[in-house]
């Protein structure tokens, strides 16, 4: 098999976009509004200054602005310099925060490589709901921050029953309880959950910051594919807790041990 070296990022444009349009060689690509005003009056490119784009689907090309203006800019796609890679199926389920952490843990859970973040109500969700296209825009900025590939799929706010009503029965969902269900039995270590399951599709749930109820923990705890979990000894804030529980179950059985393209080799000589 041929063995080829990724481009080292250092030699590689440091601007990304994620585009909605297809890449493939010489394709031309429109580019929002919002990304021309950012690439003409913030970075003050210029046609004929590279880029690299990424669809979530084509993998990640490297492509030069062909014209760039007040009135638009295009891109023409170059030559694929990643192919698409297949991210962890993890999910979270989190409630809607307030004041602006709401944004910060869409951010930060896209750094994470979530695949998918489920916005769920619960009996003591007091945040109000947020607009899930602006959050949309955390995570596509996160996105071409991080090196990934895709964006995550943001869900807009659910009844936490309808989104277990409709959870696959084979996916496992770790539910992050900092107390014991009226049962009295205590919740799992998460690290010895995330090991039962390794590389499969899997959910990480959250409670809000008024705590998941008795009852909703009962509930939970009965269902086939739910293991209650414990974060350790102190109570964190909700986000906390998400971002500890993805960090653990990532590096446990999720893309933990891949590196990021800076450093890795591809083998597949598919570019
Ligand atoms: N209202 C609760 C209280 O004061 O006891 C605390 C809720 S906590 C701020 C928000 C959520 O974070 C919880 O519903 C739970 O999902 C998660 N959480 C916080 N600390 C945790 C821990 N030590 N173990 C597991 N989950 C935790």
């Amino acid at each position: 098999m041929r063995v080829r070296k990724e481009e080292p990022l250092n030699d590689l444009p440091r601007t990304r976009l994620y585009v909605g349009s297809p890449l493939g060689p010489a394709l031309s690509v429109p580019l929002t509004p919002t990304q021309t005003h950012h690439l003409n009056i913030v970075l003050r490119k210029n046609a004929g200054d590279a880029i690299r784009l990424f669809n979530g689907q084509d993998g990640e090309w490297l492509a030069r602005l062909d014209r760039i203006g007040r009135s638009g800019a295009t891109a023409t796609v170059d030559r694929r310099l990643r192919p698409q890679t297949p991210a962890p199926d993890l999910c979270l389920l989190a409630t809607p925060l307030k004041r602006g952490r709401m944004e910060w843990l869409v951010e930060k859970a896209t750094e994470l490589g979530v695949a998918e973040i489920q916005l769920i109500l619960t009996m003591n969700t007091d945040a109000p709901r947020p607009k899930v296209d602006k959050l949309a825009i955390h995570a596509v900025e996160a996105a071409q921050q991080c090196e990934r590939l895709d964006v995550p799929v943001l869900h807009p706010p659910a009844e936490l029953a309808r989104v277990l009503a409709g959870w696959p029965k084979a996916r496992p969902l770790a539910v992050a309880a900092e107390r014991a269900p009226s049962s009295g039995v205590p919740p799992e270590n998460l690290a010895e959950v995330a090991r039962r399951h390794p590389g499969g599709p899997a959910g990480l749930l959250v409670g809000p910051e008024g705590g998941l109820t008795v009852s909703e923990l009962d509930d939970l705890r009965d269902l086939p594919f739910v293991a209650l979990v414990g974060l350790g000894p102190r109570i964190l804030r909700a986000e906390t807790a998400a971002l500890a529980a993805l960090a653990c179950w990532q590096c446990l059985a999720g893309d933990g041990s891949v590196s990021p393209p800076l450093r890795s080799v591809s083998t597949t000589g598919a570019c």
